[in-house]
């Protein structure tokens, strides 16, 4: 119980949970779904599963922006780097599979393929080596595809370009909605994600779909708290969007941000490893920028990827449908320090963060 958990303030858990248990002893199963990473780390660290009725359910859906870059990304880094450029990239990317190798792979075969910590640091490499060709693969939601767009406008070295994988997340939530065994109840809508797009993308949620969507922070208090809202709202029979986390999101998000973001990608549709391609879901850089797009820069071309390898089973890890020790692989052939899936490789992988809270979530 919350008692034993690492909590600033087990009490006030405590009572949360014995509100939902109260609110939700007659409603028959309410299912709630979260997108992000980070939350799945705060319910699985602390227990929060635990805490909740039997008949309150939390299930992780597509919220690890490395896990569902498609392999054909991957194959699109692997090449570039294989031609003799400089892919810089975060170090969650360096292991994530691609069709035939992951860049980490294409680095010890001799590549030249560096960890970078900010997309200035990209931006600085070039500036010091301008007789190299450097790529920044730009992997990640709403949250860091700000930085790229900035460094993109910011009239960066003729020696960097940028491998642009950036993913949108209401669509990802909204294709959830359609799958019907899911039976989704209701939506945690990401904090740092809404920090940056405010609250209108989630506005369709509980208009269209009836759907009870509240945008949560990461203290357990916080997760506790919207799944409290959430199960409200059910109960209620009352969808709204609510905002949990108003210390740091704003309605309107960040202006700034998404203003540097409109300004310089559009929005297209793309692929999502597990999910398949989801219209308006992905950003490219705009024409004005086609000097910085390495797609196009190097004519890079690769043949459809092959997501998922064989006996794994992210692509149903990553919509929620299993849970990571369903999987017959996992913290077997499958672990944190050997991952066979791309759930498995980012510290926001749900596999990954099962395997790293083993004892916790058992
Ligand atoms: S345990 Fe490994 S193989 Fe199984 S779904 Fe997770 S990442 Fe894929």
């Amino acid at each position: 119980m919350a008692e034993n958990l690492r909590f600033r303030n087990p009490e006030l858990a405590h009572n949360i949970a014995l509100k939902i248990k109260s609110l939700a002893q007659n409603a028959g199963k309410i299912k709630i779904c979260h997108v992000c990473g980070t939350h799945e780390w705060t319910i699985t660290h602390y227990g929060l599963r635990s805490l909740l009725p039997e008949n309150v359910e939390v299930i992780a859906g597509p919220g690890c922006p490395v896990c569902i870059v498609p392999a054909a990304e991957i194959d699109e880094a692997v090449q570039l780097a294989q031609m003799g450029n400089v892919v810089t990239c975060f170090g969650d990317v360096l292991r994530v599979p691609g069709s035939k190798m992951s860049l980490l792979e294409a680095k010890a075969e001799g590549a030249d393929v560096r960890i970078v910590y900010a997309t200035s640091d990209a931006v600085e490499m070039a500036k010091h080596e301008p007789n190299k060709q450097f790529v920044f693969f730009a992997v990640g939601f709403e949250t860091t595809a700000p930085s790229t767009a900035v460094e993109a406008l910011g009239n960066p070295p003729k020696n960097l370009s940028f491998l642009v994988s950036h993913r949108l997340i209401p669509p990802a939530m909204e294709l959830l909605l359609g799958l019907g065994d899911l039976q989704i109840d209701g939506f945690i809508a990401p904090g740092h994600v809404s920090a940056i797009i405010g609250l209108k993308p989630y506005e369709l949620f509980p208009r269209i779909y009836r759907m009870p969507t509240v945008v949560a922070g990461f203290e357990p208090i916080d997760v506790l708290m919207s799944i409290y809202m959430i199960a409200k709202q059910h109960v209620e029979g009352r969808p709204i969007l609510e905002n949990e986390y108003p210390r740091v999101v704003k309605p309107d998000g960040n202006p700034r941000a998404l203003e540097m973001m409109n300004k310089a990608f559009t929005v297209t549709g793309g692929n999502w490893r597990g999910i398949g391609r989801l219209p308006d879901s992905s950003l490219q850089l705009r024409e004005s920028l086609a000097e910085y797009d390495a797609r196009l820069k190097f004519n890079v071309h690769v043949e459809q990827g092959k997501d998922i390898l064989l006996g794994c089973e992210c692509h149903l890890v990553i919509i929620g449908k299993i849970k990571p020790n369903q999987c017959p692989m996992f913290l077997k052939a499958c672990t944190p320090e050997k991952p066979v899936g791309a759930c498995m490789v980012s510290s926001e992988g749900t596999c990954r963060v099962w395997a790293k809270n083993v004892a916790v979530q058992d």
